[in-house]
């Protein structure tokens, strides 16, 4: 007799539930910034992506209004029929001046980026390397493209290096992420553009936590390195994380641009994201590249963190970025943590398995140029309770 499907999902859910990693999407009543309110209560917010403070700027909400008055909602169709209108083009253009490159092509999500522009580059007879800490969609992109899928250990760079040099006759891409989202390390970009240059690999940068918040005027990672659009000859990006708005985009050369349009299948057969967002996009573009105190702000307010913390003694991780995980091991104990947090005022959701690997559970405090510095000092306060149980569990194993 066949599995019954839904049977066997629920048995899956049913693990997961003893092993006490089922998930629970929280509803916010309202958000002010970074106050919100959950089941009548206000939380002062520490996980969302907002970094720079912009998801609910009002030039940006006043630029989406007008942009809706003039253009409705939907764009009623996918680009390449009727969906693509004067507000994509311009952020088009803008996204490619930006980055410094010669086209952008713009997508509904980060994850329809991946998909498409890894579906569209590799096929069977390639290989795709990838940093084992890479996000999801990075990886599963290469699944339905259908080529070999080769990790390193994260950061290895000379692990990366073996892995192409044991498959020289394959045309390569290797992707990382340009800021890992559960670690908030920086990928080591330079070396991982000479090793592509040495083997002949294409490097791909997935830029979704560096935009806006690294860089000259936020241009990311690949600009706060000093490569070159040579380098890393595929760029993408969210628009959904420091931008504060939905949307994604995969910049690189005119040949790179013209060859996703054609074939990258996320992009053809989706409906274009809503003109009126695209403008919207525009106007936090303007402000991201203008408004150099919001990553000034955000800077000080990781450096204090990062200084509380570690006077506390908290297990640090070795990032500069807005995301400053906490490891605390045990599944278990971070969503302890995480709920001591919210007891006293703050949403700080713990990350576990499978989402990181297993003993890696982590508190993933974000920081927002939104947040005061009396806000990240409340923050460190809360903390002390778990700094406390850190030492008494003598896990300094974790230290860094
Ligand atoms: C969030 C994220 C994505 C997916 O982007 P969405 O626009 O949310 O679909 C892709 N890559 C990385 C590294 C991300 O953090």
């Amino acid at each position: 007799m066949r599995l019954d499907l839904l049977q066997s999902l629920a048995t899956r859910v049913a693990e997961r539930e003893r092993a006490g990693l089922l998930r629970r999407a929280r509803t916010l009543d309202a958000a002010h910034g970074v106050r919100i309110t959950i089941d009548g209560r206000e939380l002062l917010n520490f996980c969302s992506n907002d970094y720079l403070g912009l998801a609910q700027d009002p030039r940006i909400v006043r630029a989406l209004q007008n942009a809706a008055n003039e253009c409705g909602v939907g764009s009623t169709s996918a680009h390449l029929v009727c969906g693509h209108r004067r507000e994509h083009a311009q952020l088009e253009e803008l996204l490619c001046e930006w980055t410094g490159r010669g086209a952008a092509l713009l997508f509904s999500s980060g994850w329809l980026a991946n998909l498409g522009a890894m579906q569209a580059l590799l096929d069977r007879d390639s290989v795709c390397v990838q940093d084992k800490l890479n996000h999801a969609s990075l990886l599963d992109a290469v699944q339905i493209s259908g080529a070999a899928l080769r990790r390193y250990p994260h950061n290895d760079v000379e692990a990366a290096a073996r892995q192409l040099a044991g498959t020289p006759e394959s045309s390569a891409l290797l992707a990382s992420d340009g800021v890992f989202s559960m670690d908030g390390d920086v990928a080591p970009l330079r070396e991982l553009a000479a090793l592509c240059r040495q083997e002949g690999a294409m490097l791909m940068v997935d830029d979704a936590h560096g935009l806006g918040v690294l860089g000259p005027h936020g241009a990311g990672s690949v600009d706060e390195t000093g490569l070159s659009p040579n380098d890393v000859p595929v760029l993408m990006a969210t628009l959904g994380k420091a931008l504060g708005c939905m949307g994604a985009f995969v910049a690189g050369s005119r040949a790179l641009i013209e060859g996703l349009t054609q074939f990258a299948r996320t992009f053809v057969y989706t409906t274009a994201m809503p003109p009126a967002l695209a403008r919207a996009a525009c106007e936090a573009v303007r402000i991201t590249r203008e408004e150099d105190w919001r990553r000034e702000k955000l800077h000080v307010l990781i450096a204090r963190f990062r200084q509380g913390a570690a006077q506390l003694g908290l297990p640090l991780m070795k990032s500069s970025t807005a995301i400053q995980p906490i490891v605390l091991g045990d599944a278990e104990r971070a969503l302890q943590a995480s709920r001591v947090l919210e007891q006293n005022g703050f949403l700080v959701t713990a990350i576990r398995p499978p989402t990181v690997p297993a003993g890696k559970a982590r508190l993933r405090v974000t920081l927002s140029a939104a947040h005061s510095e009396a806000d990240v000092d409340r923050l460190l306060d809360a903390l002390t309770l778990e700094a406390t149980n850190e030492k008494s569990l003598g896990s300094g194993g974790h230290r860094r």
